[in-house]
């Protein structure tokens, strides 16, 4: 897919990147990508990923704004309390940037129809806020074999991973979440500072995953410690009884 005279102004200062230019652009506008939750992590992730040039982004949440998002989610205002966030967040990509097809999709992610609403793209970046959404999503890319970053921050700490089918989330955190919400940031607490750095993170590593920039990152999670401001890398085994991949 060729770039307009108008995208390769927009996109001057990364095409000038020895590690983009125009072939890692052109990737970048042909991905499609689904990001799931337009939180904190959605609020930094959606406009990192809308002005680097994706082609396609699908905003699945299924939440209005409350006044208590406010301090992590940037991508809304005061006015907008009671309106919904996937829309909200697939305006502000658009006002942001026309090149890039932006479809939003305000339902919960489920078992039952995470394959159905994640289908056909290219990458999956889950910033939802909770183990169960967590969970439908990682299955649903491994079933579909879609690559899934799924990153996350509660209180002080965050983490980020990028997982291909196999290890996958699930090998991680296991089975006991399935129907948690046992992180869930309305009780836990979470700084806005945190979600954009990790939300940040997460964009870089879509970015960089998509256009095959540095080291391959999969199966290593990088933990961020934002009392001591410090990240940490640990490799996650794929665990062989796991009912995901177990069995790919
Ligand atoms: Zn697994």
């Amino acid at each position: 897919m060729n770039l307009s005279d108008d995208e390769l102004d927009r996109y001057a200062r990364q095409i000038v990147l020895r590690q983009v230019g125009g072939v890692g652009q052109r990737k970048l506008k042909d991905a499609s990508v689904a990001i799931v939750g337009a939180g904190g992590i959605g609020s930094a992730a959606i406009p990192a990923l809308t002005g680097a040039g994706i082609g396609k982004l699908t905003i699945i949440d299924d939440d209005v704004v409350e006044l208590a998002n406010l301090h992590r989610q940037p991508l809304f205002r005061q006015s907008d309390a009671g309106k919904a966030k996937a829309e909200l967040a697939a305006a502000f990509a658009r006002n942001l940037n026309s090149h890039t097809e932006v479809r939003p999709i305000q339902e919960r992610i489920e078992p039952d129809n995470a394959q159905r609403l994640l289908g056909g793209h290219s990458l999956v970046l889950d910033g939802s806020d909770n183990f169960a959404t967590r969970l439908a999503v990682s299955d649903a890319c491994v079933s579909l074999s879609i690559p899934l970053i799924s990153a996350a921050a509660v209180q002080f700490q965050g983490q980020v991973g990028l997982f291909r089918s196999r290890p996958c989330y699930r090998c991680f955190v296991g089975d006991a979440f399935d129907s948690e919400d046992c992180d869930n940031c309305a009780e836990l607490g979470v700084l806005g500072a945190l979600t954009a750095t990790v939300g940040s993170f997460a964009a870089l590593l879509a970015i960089n995953s998509i256009v095959g920039i540095g080291e391959d990152q999969e199966g290593r999670l990088r933990l961020f410690d934002g009392e001591k401001l410090d990240w940490r890398t640990i490799r996650i085994p794929a665990d062989p009884a796991c009912r995901a991949c177990g069995s790919v």
